[in-house]
């Protein structure tokens, strides 16, 4: 008898949370699809540096195809990744277990014993991503641990913890092995040479995207990935308007353009899900979606600065893509990041640090202090500024502070493009630099020889660059107050999750991955085997 659905769940997207929920329903026996708008990518095709702006950037409306997305909003700019594998392709490899007291704060506080139930899923994300300490310890970490003495705050220095794979000690960088990780059922790998290249995509095989464990071992079990196809629309079928009947996907780009399923998995990331889910409540396809979507979208507070060596002897551009990291004070954690050599478009994006307040005042503090510098520093000044040789040259640090503090999104008709609705912020300002980031950028760059830095973007646009937005489709104790439980079950629809960064709760303080991971390991080690399975989870009140 052929199957009433295509598939038993619809997975959409590919990133930390839509790939681990793919292998985890396949081994409880489910036939499952994932979707993905995003485009595979191997070492033969991924962009050599990110000159190459048509395989880096995504903006396909453009002709842009790459996987590193750039998104402007009123009070931020967030990065992302668009691929089969979601952010795992151009993310820095971090994966670091937040303080346990993030638990205790925010959308998700009292839902559950957090401190219990956690630990055990962040051991499990931890094995499955590889997770180990820096080996490659480069020029830029030696100078950061030199730096924080300068600042006495030496002994927080710490290598990351990274999903990467670096082999035997003994053995050659870039040496090839049978799969390390998985018992034989996960791919063959190489160990890392420490090129730096990791944000652009690792040609080397040694760094832990998904599509070596989680996403590899779901399609080895059978999960069929649609790639480059985007979900459209989510409808539940059959006049069961909770989805007790199953669901319709409406999807581009794929050979089919409609999919049904009896269970669905929103893993579009925290903008992806957002925009989708408004998109499908406004178009009443899935009106009974909370109002509570949009709400408590946060970032780390993140800051991007630096210290530029002009004619530095050093490669600070070799290592890992962070390397190492540091705490300035007890909310202040600073991350040493780097490009690749050769990779220097970010480099456009920065100027000389610029102290003052935030706001209008700071493109003329800007213009005072690289006038003053050009007078009293010319050369130096220029060489600082040149976009050739910046990633070879520069300390990037990624500033992040664990603050509370967040927006809220709306779909709303912007005035200079009135034809579609886009994602919009609204709430209070966030903090366009972090002034203990900049005193110690300030400091360390006096100390080290070097020029502190800034993001053009702070400067001028007056709004801080992320690539940690979380939020905006919070857990919550029942539906007027979240979008979904805290075992990630859709509140008004029958077998819909959703698993990625929008259900982060609080400001982690660290990169968000490892989170993501050991949350949806958390929401699907509640799903029932295939067996046992009645299809009838919606999400649960929790008694106040
Ligand atoms: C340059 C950079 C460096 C980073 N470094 C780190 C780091 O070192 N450590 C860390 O923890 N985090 C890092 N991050 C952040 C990290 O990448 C994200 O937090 C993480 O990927 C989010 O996981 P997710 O499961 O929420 O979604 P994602 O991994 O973003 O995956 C979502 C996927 O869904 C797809 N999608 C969206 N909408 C649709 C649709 N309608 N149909 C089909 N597919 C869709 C997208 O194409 C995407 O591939 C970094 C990010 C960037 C940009
Ligand atoms: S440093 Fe180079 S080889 Fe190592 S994981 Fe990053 S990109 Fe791959």
């Amino acid at each position: 008898m052929p199957e009433p659905f295509d598939f038993d769940f619809v997975v959409i997207g590919s990133g930390f949370g839509g790939s681990v929920s793919a292998l985890r329903l396949a081994e409880k026996g489910y036939r499952v699809a994932v979707i993905e708008q995003g485009r595979r990518w191997t070492p033969e095709n991924l962009p050599k540096s990110t000159w190459n702006l048509s395989k880096w950037l995504w903006r396909p409306s453009v002709g842009l195809n790459g996987f590193f997305s750039m998104q402007f909003f009123k009070h931020v700019i967030v990065v992302h990744g668009n691929a089969v594998g979601g952010g795992s392709i151009t993310y820095a490899n971090t994966l670091l277990v937040p303080k346990y007291k993030i638990w205790h704060m925010g959308s998700w506080a009292g839902l559950e014993d957090w401190e219990q139930v956690m630990p055990a899923h962040y051991a499990t994300a931890q094995k499955m991503l590889g997770v180990t300490t820096n080996r490659r310890m480069s020029a830029a970490d030696y100078r950061l641990k030199e730096m924080a003495k300068v600042i006495g705050v030496e002994s927080s220095f710490y290598p990351t913890e990274v999903g990467v794979f670096f082999g035997n000690d003994d053995d050659a960088p870039g040496t090839s092995y049978p799969d390390p990780y998985f018992g034989g059922a996960g791919p063959d790998r190489a160990s890392c040479n420490g090129c730096g290249g990791c944000m652009v995509g690792c040609r080397y095989n040694a760094k832990n995207t998904l599509d070596k464990n989680y996403l590899y071992l779901a399609e080895q079990l059978g999960v069929k990935l649609f790639e480059q196809t985007k979900v459209i629309d989510v409808q539940p079928l059959a006049g069961k308007p909770d989805g007790a009947a199953g669901y319709e996907i409406k999807i581009t780009g794929g050979k089919s353009a409609r999919i049904t399923c009896q269970g669905v998995v929103f893993a579009a990331s925290s903008l992806g899900t957002q925009d989708l889910l408004f998109r499908l409540k406004e178009k009443q396809s899935l009106p009974a979606i909370s109002e509570a979507l949009g709400t408590f979208v946060r970032t780390n507070a993140e800051s991007l600065i630096g210290v530029r060596f002009p004619g530095s002897a050093d490669d600070l551009s070799t290592g890992l893509a962070i390397g190492s990291g540091i705490y300035i004070d007890e909310h202040t954690h600073i991350e040493a990041t780097r490009y690749p050599a050769g990779s220097d478009t970010m480099g456009l994006l920065t100027t000389v640090m610029t102290m003052g307040r935030p706001g209008w005042s700071r493109p003329f503090t800007w213009l005072a202090t690289l006038t003053k510098m050009l007078l009293t520093k010319p050369l130096t000044t220029l060489r600082a500024l040149k976009p050739h040789n910046w990633a070879r040259e520069t300390m990037i640090f990624l500033c992040m502070q664990n603050l509370e503090g967040h927006l809220t999104m709306r779909l709303k008709r912007r005035w200079f493009w009135p034809f579609s609705k886009q994602l919009s912020t609204y709430g209070k300002h966030i903090p366009t630099f972090i002034p203990e980031g900049n005193d110690f950028a300030v400091k360390a760059a006096k100390a080290t020889g070097g020029v502190a830095m800034n993001a053009l973007t702070e400067i001028f646009l007056n709004v801080p660059m992320t690539a940690h937005c979380m939020g905006g489709a919070p857990m919550g104790r029942n539906r007027s107050d979240g979008v979904c439980d805290s075992k990630s079950r859709v509140f008004g629809y029958r077998n819909m999750y959703i698993c990625d960064g929008s259900v982060l709760g609080a400001n982690l303080g660290v990169n968000p991955s490892l989170t993501i991971t050991a949350l949806t390991e958390h929401a699907m080690s509640h799903v029932p085997l295939a067996s046992e399975q009645t299809w009838t989870a919606i999400g649960q009140e929790i008694p106040h």
